[in-house]
């Protein structure tokens, strides 16, 4: 069962006559203390710590904080930070469990050489250990919780006189969950906390919650930004001066392969913008080509000396250039580590690094605002509102497989704890999470000890758990996602790109979230773009290009050096030389069956989105590249990378490529309801029904030209022209009437056509079309063979030796089913058949039609998180996940 704790007022009643009440909990004296409603001389409660000081400072020169001794053990020592570190932590660690210094030998090795310096350098532990009960003098004493003292605090317990009066923190009285808010997001939960929170219930109120999590920082910046004061520690790790500061040595010491993105730290700290859209562009031709701005450079310049610099010298010129005072705590710690005046390298930052990271030096404390209380260390709170938040895992304390440490004993304290924790607060809100970083969150495992039960997660009984989603417009600072989903009128749409289709598919919210963030530049999106600039520009003015192909290339490589590094200089170089490769080869073989449509008008003579042009200063001479296709009947709109009469032609830019029936697949909805996919792609369907506006009853002809597949073929010189290309091929005539056409028999190379006529081969598929899965083999198999097999054998007594076959089962095998196979093959498109027909768009037609409709009624409301086929796979691979409150990752079906 899990039990209450006593509340702050029981056990002042129980404590208040004592002059002095003994309690391991910092914060249990402090409210004990706060109680007190009479005058009286000393405090009514301490630690056992804050007694070992006072006494320290009286009987010792000076306690020496674990900052100090470490340093002056490694000055002394001659050994590293980080070793002497590790080891005084060791040391510590066995000493709290110990209570005796001397013990502490049992369980170290080289680190007892450290053992002379706490005699030295003397602790508040040591004065622990030597504590004198005397100082009490003739105090009545009591111990609050002696359950949870460790070794080390019972050292300061009267030993000689009678053993203090115990207080009970806990009563036999079951503390249950009235209910549990569960949350799918993050941002959910944090703008629920920041919602319930307000300056009038701020010093009120103590949130408990793993303080070493990212909620912390998510936290303090939702509930700043409302104008909520925080009662928080923090440490000099956690100043943005110093983690600014030590980010800028870092950065500076690689920064010729630094990306734009690296340095966006930069931004706050000297006040600077950096264009997102070029985040993943090479910093150096990022500073040299897009950016004009003298701070940034000298910020470069900076970066590039920095080893010729002491800490001192960068601390002052960080100073001087972000016009900022930077940390005076940073600047103490150079001096205590004697690092300030030495010239800066990997070694010494690390050092630094090492120092600010692992010993915490406090910094700042505000002494009104929420309370922020780390879950895995409290017990007592003093607040009458206590908002739990997370109570995962990470709440459960691992007690250490240590020689020195009585594991069970803690386990004992660490669950005594665990449910004073959970008693704090005359008003308590638990909030969890379902899910977290993609995966399930599973509740502290104190729960299954103290409850019995086997608990899996927050949707057990025992949590009472409520679904939550909250609705507030406050929004997660420094999310990505700027944008409000409701802001703004409805936009109804009337085209739709296949682009746009796509998303829909996968996911309406998807596709919404799409429309309202601004994609930064990618490298494999720039790669296409610059190479379908070239095929542009090629298709133009073929000769100019073959002529002056390596300024070309190096005006594409200018424009893509964002992206290049002196490591991937030459593949890139080799990879867009490839590219301009295929594409002249393919245009050159394309050249005398293009229908040319020249540009007359000076506007169509300008090729805006093309700087191949702009460079050359030459024009467009033809209207067939780039070109819009808009179908108002079909409501599908985009851009064609080249068109002429019935042909379109596509660009892609990946290494690899797709089959003729793989690209009739991708659209096929029937075959993605029911193989549960979510591999949808809509481009070709798309692009056909749009086109066959233009060119009604028209065989059309869609190109794939894919620029890099063959890349190791045309390094090697052994590329064979074609092979980078995939053809579909739209048929105006539904699959019904096309196989049982003469163009579809004619294309039949089989045998049996010298004995099965058109019009019988014709009779005998449309007796029983209605019945067949033209996708399924084997359903043409049961409805087709034997009725082929009988009419031939019995109705036109042909013998199985005219075919040369003895038996039956060769004759249906050989014979009959190579002509059901092509049946099939053109149904499911095939090098040989790789066709598209007039029913399939038209049922495309339709299905666009229902998609306008449904994107314009959640237009109005708004755009459900609706994976499809329910895929929780969908959401895993989604670009939105974070900040995607509805996301499946817990309900969908897994997959
Ligand atoms: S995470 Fe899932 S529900 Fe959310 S937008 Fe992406 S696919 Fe849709």
């Amino acid at each position: 069962m899990m039990n209450k704790s006593r509340s702050i007022t029981e056990i002042f009643d129980e404590a208040k006559d004592f002059g002095l009440v003994i309690t391991s909990d910092a914060p249990l004296a402090t409210a004990l203390n706060r109680s007190v409603d009479k005058p009286r001389l000393g405090l009514l409660a301490m630690t056992p710590r804050q007694l070992a000081l006072k006494f320290g400072t009286l009987y010792f020169n000076k306690l020496y904080s674990k900052s100090e001794l470490i340093l002056e053990i490694t000055r002394h020592s001659g050994k590293s930070l980080k070793y002497v570190h590790q080891s005084i932590e060791k040391i510590l660690e066995i000493w709290n469990h110990t209570g005796l210094l001397e013990s502490c030998e049992l369980f170290l090795t080289q680190e007892k050489d450290f053992l002379k310096y706490l005699e030295k350098y003397k602790t508040v532990e040591y004065a622990m250990e030597k504590f004198d009960e005397k100082f009490y003098g003739d105090l009545k004493i009591a111990v609050a919780g002696y359950e949870l003292f460790n070794e080390l605090d019972k050292q300061v317990l009267p030993k000689i006189r009678a053993f203090p009066h115990k207080i009970e923190l806990m009563k036999v009285e079951e503390l249950k969950f009235n209910k549990t808010f569960l949350f799918n997001s993050t941002k959910d939960l944090i703008n629920s906390v920041t919602a319930l929170i307000t300056p009038e219930n701020q010093n009120e109120t103590a949130l408990i919650f793993n303080t070493d999590s990212e909620l912390k920082d998510l936290l303090k910046s939702s509930l700043s930004k409302k104008g909520i004061k925080l009662e928080i520690k923090t440490y000099l790790k956690e100043d943005i001066s110093v983690s600014n500061y030590l980010s800028f040595i870092e950065s500076s010491f690689n920064v010729s392969d630094h990306l734009l993105k690296d340095i966006f730290f930069t931004e706050s700290m000297f006040g600077i913008n950096l264009d997102r859209k070029y985040s993943d562009f090479n910093l150096n031709s990022y500073i040299l080509n897009y950016n004009e701005n003298k701070i940034l450079k000298s910020i470069f310049g900076l970066m590039k000396e920095i080893e010729r610099l002491t800490f001192f010298e960068l601390y002052n010129k960080l100073e001087s250039i972000s016009n900022k005072n930077f940390s005076k705590p940073l600047k103490d710690v150079l001096v205590n580590t004697e690092l300030g005046d030495k010239k800066i390298n990997p070694e010494r930052l690390n050092t630094l690094i090492y120092f600010i990271i692992n010993i915490e030096i406090e910094i700042d404390r505000l002494n009104e605002g929420v309370l922020f209380v780390n879950a895995g260390s409290s017990a007592f709170v003093d607040r009458q509102i206590t908002v739990f938040i997370g109570l995962d895992e990470s709440w459960t304390k691992l007690s250490p497989d240590k020689a020195y440490v009585d594991k069970s004993a803690e386990e004992k304290k660490n669950l005594e704890k665990f449910q004073i924790l959970l008693s704090q607060g005359n008003e308590k809100i638990y909030f969890a999470q379902n899910i977290r970083n993609n995966t399930p969150v599973i509740p502290c495992y104190y729960f299954n000890i103290l409850t019995g039960k086997n608990i899996k997660n927050f949707e057990d009984i025992f949590f009472s758990p409520v679904t939550a989603i909250h609705e507030s417009p406050v929004k997660i600072p420094d999310s990505d996602f700027r944008h409000d989903l409701k802001s703004g009128p409805p936009v109804q749409i009337v085209y739709i790109s296949p682009t746009s289709l796509n998303s829909f598919f996968k996911c309406p919210k998807k596709y919404s979230y799409e429309k309202l963030i601004k994609p930064t530049e990618k490298n494999y999106f720039l790669k296409g773009t610059l190479l379908h600039c070239f095929a542009e520009f090629y298709f133009n003015h073929p000769e100019y290009a073959k002529s002056n192909f390596d300024n070309l290339l190096d005006l594409i490589m200018e424009e893509f050096s964002g992206f290049v590094n002196e490591i991937n200089s030459d593949a890139e170089r080799s990879e867009f030389k490839v590219g301009m490769y295929v594409i002249m080869d393919f245009l050159d073989s394309l050249k005398n069956k293009i229908e040319y449509e020249f540009a007359k008008r000076k506007k169509d003579k300008i090729a805006e989105n093309n700087f191949l042009f702009k460079k050359t200063k030459l024009e467009k001479k033809y209207l067939n590249t780039e070109k819009w296709l808009k179908a108002p009947y079909s409501c599908i709109i985009g851009k064609i990378d080249l068109t002429s009469g019935r042909t379109i032609v596509d660009y892609k830019s990946s290494r690899s490529g797709k089959s003729s029936e793989m690209l009739i697949k991708e659209f096929n909805l029937s075959r993605i309801k029911k193989d549960k996919a979510d591999d949808a792609n809509f481009q070709t369907i798309s692009y056909i029904t749009g086109k066959r506006e233009d060119v009604p009853d028209s065989e059309i002809n869609f190109i794939y030209l894919y620029l890099l597949l063959n890349f190791n073929e045309y390094i090697k010189g052994t590329a064979e022209s074609g092979n980078s290309q995939t053809e579909v091929v739209y048929i105006p005539e539904t699959f019904k009437r096309f196989i049982i056409s003469p163009a579809f028999y004619d294309k039949l190379g089989h045998d049996i056509k010298s004995d099965l006529t058109l019009g019988e081969y014709r009779k005998i598929i449309l007796d029983v079309f209605d019945e067949i899965n033209f996708y399924d083999l084997s359903s043409l198999i049961e409805k087709l063979e034997t009725r082929i097999h009988n009419f031939m054998i019995y109705e036109k007594n042909i013998q199985y030796k005219k075919f040369g076959k003895k038996k039956e089962n060769t004759f249906r095998n050989d014979i009959i089913q190579p002509l059901l196979k092509s049946i099939n093959s053109a149904r499911k498109g095939s090098a040989d058949f790789p066709f598209i027909y007039k029913d399939d768009a038209d049922n495309f037609l339709k299905y666009v039609r229902e998609i306008i409709d449904e994107i314009n009624t959640f237009n109005v409301s708004d755009f459900p998180n609706r994976p499809v086929n329910d895929l929780r796979s969908v959401c895993q691979k989604c670009d939105y996940l974070n900040i995607c409150p509805g996301n499946k990752l817990l309900t969908a079906d897994e997959q």
